[in-house]
């Protein structure tokens, strides 16, 4: 029974809890609507987010709630549901003795993330191809420019960042929500393979392949755009899951600065009326 195991978790160092604490961060629907009321704890959440998809924190590192909690000053609840939703979206792991970390999924689940990327990325293709406009192939040539330059200057973590926005901005373009929003998840939690299993901090993402894919959906060619997603994805599996990753020390407090401070500047510049960048390409 899975419920007496999370609260076995409560009992090994004695402590006396809120037991609502850590079933919470087991339970993948909870909290429905955090953010809308504690930014602090929106920036948080973001920044953890970008910096575990990023490997910046890598698989394993930990993520101790009263150091969260005192970098961002929130309280221990709004901790816990932050780190709730990162959880439900696999991207850490509750531990015992309340300790939660950098997911470290193992080789199998890795395998069968991949598995179910490669369904849903013929899908997007599929799709995209049924819908296509003009604007879309300058979108993603566009995008595709801008992975070629962070290549250029060794950019690395910006790299993996835009090689992963390139799947989530096609999987847009398929017009079906839920699709683009499992496709963002699963995305998120091949970056993590990446930083464990493959060579550090890599996207392993081949941008000329993206130019393909993307030559292929200007012409209309269903059957090549396709097969070429597949072996794409199929090589960012290969190479993500072929080496081990050494590991590496990182330090949670100027990792977590960096990435608030980003996020919050980007906020505070976000003037225009929503809707407003869609339409501007
Ligand atoms: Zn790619």
């Amino acid at each position: 029974m899975p419920e007496i195991s999370a609260y076995r978790i409560l009992d090994v160092d004695n402590h006396v809890y809120n037991t609502d604490a850590i079933p919470a961060i087991l339970n993948p629907h909870w909290p429905p609507l955090m953010s809308r009321s504690s930014p602090r704890a929106d920036i948080a959440y973001q920044a953890l987010r970008q910096a575990i998809i990023e490997q910046a924190l890598l698989p394993g590192a930990k993520l101790p709630e009263d150091h969260i909690g005192a970098h961002f000053g929130m309280s221990r609840t709004l901790v816990r549901a932050t780190l709730a939703r990162l959880h439900a979206e696999g991207l850490v792991d509750a531990r015992p003795k309340r300790t939660v970390t950098v997911a470290q999924p193992s080789l199998d689940e890795a395998r069968e993330v991949f598995e179910v990327r490669r369904a849903l990325e013929r899908e997007v293709v599929a799709l995209v191809i049924r819908r296509w406009r003009p604007d879309y192939g300058a979108e993603l040539e566009g995008h595709v420019r801008e992975e070629n330059a962070a290549k250029a200057r060794h950019d690395e973590r910006v790299s993996i960042r835009l090689a992963g926005e390139f799947h989530i901005k096609l999987a847009a373009m398929s017009g079906n929500r839920l699709l683009e929003r499992y496709l963002g998840e699963l995305v998120s939690r091949c970056s993590l393979i990446l930083a464990l299993y493959g060579r550090p901090h890599s996207s392993e993402c081949a941008v000329n392949e993206h130019s393909d894919i993307i030559a292929a959906l200007r012409r209309g060619d269903a059957q090549t755009a396709i097969r070429l997603m597949d072996e794409h994805v199929g090589s960012v599996e290969r190479r993500a899951l072929l080496a081990d990753h050494s590991g590496e020390e990182t330090d949670l407090g100027s990792v977590l600065s960096r990435y608030a401070q980003a996020i919050e500047a980007r906020q505070t510049a976000v003037v225009l009326p929503t809707g407003k960048k869609r339409q501007a390409r």
